[in-house]
């Protein structure tokens, strides 16, 4: 590109390239290849809970880069960590000891009930670490047969060969297929099937303590202290794939929290680095060593810059007591919803914190989506009749009525 054009926004006199935008919609159709549909809006620039486009249009935006931007986009204290340690050392490889490394396992370990952390950079990275860590797990008393996964219908745990084989959804997998050997399904919250599939082989069970992508549906306790108790009966190891529900999104730092059931194995990424791709698989007991070196590792994992996003993320979380206000923001929408005038077009609402399901009577999921995006609010759709908003854990009231005045005249 020859043009060197700058923006000047009115209000606030922020200066921004200029985007052609025609240009970089070609760029895409001819060059990128199309493994997402996607809508006709061009997004340029972010702050909190609102994003704008490249014709500098203003959204709310409700899906939170798909529940990245946890606390926000651009995050003033994000913001900093990234220019300064970009300043500093972006990279070196793990054969050396970062402190930013250091510091981030050291502060995820004091915020949780686990003991290590082995770094990525994706949720299905971190899905992979885990799956490793069970199948060698059970192979530690000799046995040729543990390794069996559980996991559950309408999951979702990455698009990896093995973390789409747990992905138990046919249309992630049928065109990969063969997939990974060794997992097995059950439909989520039925107890009697998980007792009929867990045995002597089972190295694990894995499963979203609320399934997102799937359309935000919340284990029952009961599901998840009979997975507890079955992991324990047979020396499988329990995994939470918290890549979603992680980081505050619950209105706890982690969903499981919310269950009173603690896993041996958590996984995390979406929120962790707001923006900067990061994962992390969490382990304690004995799954906490069961990796040594030379079996498993990532060129990136963990390095410098993307620690201190996350050091950031996690630090504002605290400060700025965001765990309180997805909780409570959370209540409010429900809340909200319940009493706008929708009667009759709400099937029911599942929420846990700011992870929000709208199940419609109507199939109708995709017009709604396009017609709030036109009216500037930014929100997912799963299949036909479920709206999926993920917003960020910094929104406010004022956010909230918006997004539901929207919704109201959209639905
Ligand atoms: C997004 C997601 C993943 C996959 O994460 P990627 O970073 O896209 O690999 C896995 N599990 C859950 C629950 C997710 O929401």
């Amino acid at each position: 590109m020859t043009q060197a054009l700058y923006t000047m926004d009115s209000e606030t006199g922020r200066i921004a390239p200029a985007v052609d935008e025609e240009q970089a919609r070609a760029w895409d159709r001819d060059n990128v290849m199309t493994t997402y549909a996607r809508l006709p809006v061009t997004l340029v620039r972010g702050e909190g809970a609102k994003v704008w486009d490249a014709k500098g249009k203003e959204y709310l935006d409700f899906l939170a880069g798909i529940a990245v931007n946890g606390v926000g986009h651009c995050h003033p204290r994000v913001v900093r960590a990234i220019q300064e340690q970009a300043a500093t050392l972006i990279h070196t490889s793990n054969l050396y000891l970062t402190e930013p490394q250091a510091r981030l396992a050291a502060k995820l370990v004091s915020i949780s009930d686990f003991e290590r952390v082995f770094f990525c950079n994706s949720g299905a990275e971190a899905n992979e670490a885990a799956i490793k860590i069970a199948r060698k797990h059970g192979k530690k008393d000799g046995s040729a047969t543990k390794f069996q996964i559980v996991t559950a219908n309408r999951s979702f745990h990455g698009r990896t060969l093995a973390t789409v084989t747990a992905t138990a959804q046919p249309k992630y997998q049928t065109p990969f297929a063969p997939v990974v050997p060794g997992f097995s399904y059950v439909p989520f919250n039925d107890i009697e099937a998980l007792r009929a599939v867990v045995n002597e082989d089972t190295c694990a069970v894995m499963l979203e303590p609320v399934q997102g992508e799937g359309g935000i549906y919340p284990a029952h306790k009961e599901f998840l202290q009979e997975a507890r108790e079955l992991c324990d009966k047979f020396g499988a190891l329990l995994i939470f794939d918290e890549i979603q529900t992680g980081v505050g999104r619950s209105g706890k730092w982690w969903a499981y929290e919310h269950y009173g059931v603690t896993p041996d194995i958590m996984t995390l990424a979406k929120a962790l680095g707001g923006g900067v791709p990061i994962g992390a698989c969490l382990a304690r007991g004995a799954a906490a060593t069961t990796l040594v070196p030379g079996d498993h590792g990532s060129t990136f994992a963990g390095n410098p810059l993307a620690a201190r996003a996350a050091l950031a993320v996690l630090e504002a979380i605290e400060e700025e007591h965001l765990l309180a206000n997805a909780y409570a923001m959370g209540a409010y929408f429900v809340h909200r919803l319940n009493e706008a005038p929708l009667r009759g077009k709400i099937k029911e609402i599942r929420a846990l914190g700011l992870l929000i399901g709208v199940e419609l009577v109507q199939p109708d999921a995709r017009r709604v989506l396009t017609e709030s995006l036109e009216r500037g609010l930014i929100i997912n759709a799963v299949g036909d009749n479920i709206l999926r908003l993920l917003p960020p854990l910094v929104i406010t009231k004022e956010d909230v009525d918006r997004a539901v005045e929207i919704l109201s005249a959209v639905i």
